[in-house]
Parts: C-alpha cells; structure tokens; sequence
C-alpha cells in the first residue's frame, strides 16, 4: 500500500526534522569539521560574500543534510535542496539557480549522480556565477548567458570515488565525515530523548549506542522504537533492561551490523576461508557493487575490528568468526 508507506515515511522524515541540530553548538561529533566550518563561515560573513562552494562526503546518515542546514543557517542565508537524480536537465538546475537569493545555500544531495550534461552545466554556475541557457529551437536557437547571484553550493555523497575530477575540483572546502563513537552517539540519543519528552538513563543511552551503527539516524531511529517498548511492557522509562529486552525483540545486532555487514562477512568466511581476498572477488559473490562495499559498507566493518586490510586482500577478524559463531580455529577446513 503506497499511501501507507508514504506516510510512515512522512512521519519518520518529520521525526528526523525535530530531531535535526540548526547550530554548531548543539552538533555533536566531527569535531575537526565543525571547527574548520566555523573559522570558514564566519570568515564569510565578515566579508559579506558567499561560503566557497563544499563538498560533503562519508556514509548515509552521519549528519550531511543536518551540516548544510546548519551551515546555511549560520550564514544566515536561505537554503534550497534537491538532489543529482531529481535534476534530471540543465533547465531544472537552471531554474534553481536563477531561483537563489544572494549568498544562499544550494544543498545538492547525492551530487554523484548528476547527469553529465547537468554537471557540465554546474561548472560555470560554480566557478563564474554565470549559465548558458538555449532559447528557441531549431535554426533560431541560440544561447543566452544568465548571471546568477553568488551562492554556496553544497554537495553531499556517499561515493566520493564515483564524483569526476572536473566536479572535485570546484568545491574549495572537502569534508569527510565519520563514522561515530559510542559517547557521541550516547549524547545524541540522550538529546534526543530530551527533545522527544522521553526520559532515558545513561546507560541505556549507552546500550542504543553501541548498536546503531556508528550512525545517528539509526541511533534516533532505535530509540523510538526502544521508547514504544518502554511504554508498552515498561514504566515509561527507558532504561538498559528494556532497551535491551527490545534491541533483542527487534534482532538488532548486538555490534549494531545490518545485514550487507554480515552477509559481507559470512562471504569472506564462508566462501574465502576468512581470506585475504580481493574486493572485487567479495563483491562479485555478493553481487554487490566493489566502490559500494569499499566507501559504505567497508569502513564501518575496519573501525570496529571486524576485517583487516592487507596487502593481498580483505581478512576477516577473530572477532568476526567469533561473532558469526564459527571458530578461527576451523580454518581451512
Ligand atoms: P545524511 O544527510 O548524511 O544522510 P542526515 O543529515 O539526514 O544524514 O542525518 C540523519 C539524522 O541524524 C538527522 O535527523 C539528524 O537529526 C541526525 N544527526 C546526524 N548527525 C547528527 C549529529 N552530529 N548530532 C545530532 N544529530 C545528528
């Protein structure tokens, strides 16, 4: 049933709204980023001219939307936001842009999948605030160039490697964006918790934490769910017992791994004897994409110790034969 699903959407999207930063200040983690946004935004604002155009990159969820609105809202300027797959010809993007008030800020999600002619499109908006726009057709054709005011575009993608070095090039400030530790996470569930009128302890902020992934979209995302339980079969309270009696109900991995994690893991075991194997080979008995798995999926599975790079491939860790209840010692059998 669409319409079903598209308001549970609606309803998860105004759940993420209330629960998304405007400020630097209430911004947990990615400390180094937000100090190098600041100097750059307030930089800007005393010379009154637009933010260098950024680029924003690292795993979903991690705060790219949120950084861009905050970053238009420090500058005190408007923000538009679409996305590479919803801009589909150069006369959309071009309605965008002559759309933008000086110095606003244009949020381009999923940038690395701008069609070429769009991209092309984008370069002189970029560097000279200028388009080239066709009117008429035919033999009375002809182009016309449109200035723009300045503006900040900022983009967002998972895939940085996927991003051509024409458009890299143009964005004067990089940022990538990392995944979570357990007490950042641990702060952001317990503001949200604040925001969302829910009490929580400590520790079962802590308990959510560790599962979500190094992500806080999925660690807001559990503590709703965590909440329904604490109001169904608790006190109301959210706390370690019922948070983990639901994190259980609900099967969440006790690492906070989804399934492409496990799967990728249960491959390189099961397949490759727990490897070294190369990523290709991975992705290939996976029939996943290799720049998918090494800029999404990877990453993640590196930080908590799960697979090793090594010169002659991907190995899994003990900790991975562990967790998927094989012993290391069953090597090779
Ligand atoms: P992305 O654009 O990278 O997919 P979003 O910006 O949409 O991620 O963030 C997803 C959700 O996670 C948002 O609702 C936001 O409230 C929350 N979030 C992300 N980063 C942070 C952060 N550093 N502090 C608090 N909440 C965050």
């Amino acid at each position: 049933d669409i319409r079903a699903s598209q308001s549970g959407k609606d309803r998860d999207s105004d759940f993420e709204k209330a629960l998304r930063p405007s400020e630097f200040d209430s911004f947990s983690g990615q400390d180094k980023i937000i100090e190098n946004l600041r100097v750059f935004v307030a930089a800007a604002r005393m010379r009154g001219e637009s933010l260098d155009h950024v680029l924003l990159h690292g795993p979903p969820g991690l705060g790219k939307t949120t950084l861009s609105q905050i970053v238009a809202n420090e500058l005190g300027v408007g923000i538009k936001i679409t996305s590479g797959p919803v801009l589909d010809k150069p006369g959309d993007l071009a309605g965008i842009l002559t759309s933008l008030e000086e110095n606003d800020v244009l949020f381009i999600d999923e940038i690395h999948r701008l069609s070429p002619i769009v991209e092309e499109y984008l370069y002189s908006a970029m560097e000279d605030f200028r388009i080239d726009i066709m009117i008429d057709k035919g033999p009375g054709a002809r182009s016309v160039q449109l200035s723009l005011s300045p503006f900040t575009l900022i983009g967002a993608t998972t895939r940085s490697g996927l991003l051509t070095s024409p458009l890299r090039a143009r964005f004067g400030i990089n940022c990538h964006l990392e995944y979570y530790d357990h007490e950042v996470l641990e702060r952001i569930v317990l503001r949200s918790a604040r925001l969302l009128g829910v009490k929580c302890t400590a520790e079962a902020a802590h308990e959510i934490a560790l599962r979500s992934r190094g992500t806080p979209r999925i660690a807001n995302a559990l503590l709703r769910r965590v909440r329904d339980f604490a109001q169904v079969k608790g006190s109301g309270v959210v706390e370690p017992e019922i948070a983990r009696y639901a994190l259980e109900a609900l099967n969440i991995d006790r690492y906070g791994l989804d399934e492409i994690d496990n799967k990728i893991l249960t491959t390189i075991i099961t397949k490759f004897k727990g490897g070294p194997v190369g990523l290709t080979t991975i992705a290939t008995a996976l029939g996943e994409d290799p720049g998918t798995i090494e800029e999404v999926y990877e990453p993640f599975l590196i930080k908590e110790g799960f697979i090793k790079r090594t010169p002659r491939g991907r190995e899994v860790t003990e900790l991975a034969w562990i967790h998927l209840g094989h012993s290391p010692e069953g090597r090779g059998m």
